[in-house]
């Protein structure tokens, strides 16, 4: 196991750090591919997807070179990688085959995380397709008190939602009212997504702020375990889930920035997803570092 930094904690003897990375690929090599694609970009962070979202048979986890992955992270102070749930997964679905399918795959996915040895899975919290937010929420409920037994290492954490199509958990009440109905409610976290978040009609923008103290009221910060950094092609309110690249959308390069270094984010992974494999230079410009080659300079004082 590697030596991994602690949470966002009062008592926490890690110096906080802003950890950035992009959604990375596993390829080939499995952890030694998204750790050498993450350095390539002078990261410090990462996200996977350990399964096709085309669907088939996941490879085995014992191919992804933990081992090997984890003193390379070791080595390049690369730390918190999270992973994505399939997009197959819809725990509101009200077909029976497709809700158990999500079932199995992500109790499935728990143990794949946890012989990883990383803490966190992001996963949509569900599309009620058709039969209405508060069937959804019920049925995303009773999928996690069917699938946590309390012993899990990892934390599950409900990605926030751009409203698009059926889907849920678009509002911070909306998850909040799924974490309410489950049990195990120690095993969940929360994801946010600056596209998504500013589709659904959270100005981040002009009051990040007002934001965060919502989401304290009504989530609780100390469940905020992870962020997506993407800008929006769609503008505010439009509960489209289109993600541009940074500086090239209705959220724009300031705003990003400022949610990017803002105090709660320290040693929270934040993961780009935006289109084009233009991470490199997003992530220097987020972190306003020179747009060339220079030494990796990653903790940059507010
Ligand atoms: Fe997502
Ligand atoms: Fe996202
Ligand atoms: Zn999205």
């Amino acid at each position: 196991m590697f030596e991994k930094k602690e949470p966002y904690q009062a008592n926490s003897p890690a110096i906080p750090e802003i950890l950035l990375g992009a959604n990375v690929s596993v390829a080939k090599t499995g952890l030694l591919a998204a750790i050498q694609e993450t350095i390539s970009y002078d990261a410090n962070t990462y996200m996977i997807y350990t399964r096709s979202n085309r669907g088939g048979n996941a490879r085995p986890i014992s191919e992804f070179h933990r081992e090997e992955g984890l003193s390379l992270m070791q080595n390049h102070g690369i730390f918190d990688p999270v992973v994505h749930l399939s997009y197959l997964v819809n725990l509101a679905s009200p077909k029976e085959d497709t809700w158990e399918y999500g079932i199995s795959i992500l109790s499935e996915e728990i143990q794949r995380v946890e012989y990883l040895g990383f803490r966190y899975i992001v996963f949509h919290p569900g599309s009620h397709v058709g039969q209405g937010e508060e069937y959804a929420i019920t049925r995303i409920a009773a999928a996690l008190n069917r699938i946590l037994s309390g012993t899990e290492k990892v934390t599950l954490c409900l990605e926030t939602m751009a409203g698009d199509g059926s889907k849920v958990g678009n509002s911070l009440e909306q998850v909040a009212d799924i974490i309410a109905r489950v049990s195990h409610q120690e095993k969940l976290g929360v994801c946010m997504d600056t596209c998504h978040n500013y589709s659904f009609g959270y100005d981040i923008v002009n009051d990040f702020e007002g934001f965060l103290k919502q989401f304290d009221q009504v989530i609780g910060l100390d469940r905020l375990k992870c962020a997506h950094i993407n800008d929006s092609k769609t503008p505010f309110g439009s509960h489209k889930d289109r993600h541009a690249n940074i500086g090239e959308g209705s959220i724009g390069l300031e705003a990003l920035r400022r949610i990017v270094h803002h105090p709660i984010l320290r040693n929270i992974p934040q993961i780009l997803e935006t289109p084009g494999g233009k991470y490199k230079s997003e992530i220097n410009l987020l972190l306003n570092r020179p747009l060339v080659d220079a030494p990796s300079a990653l903790s940059i004082p507010l």
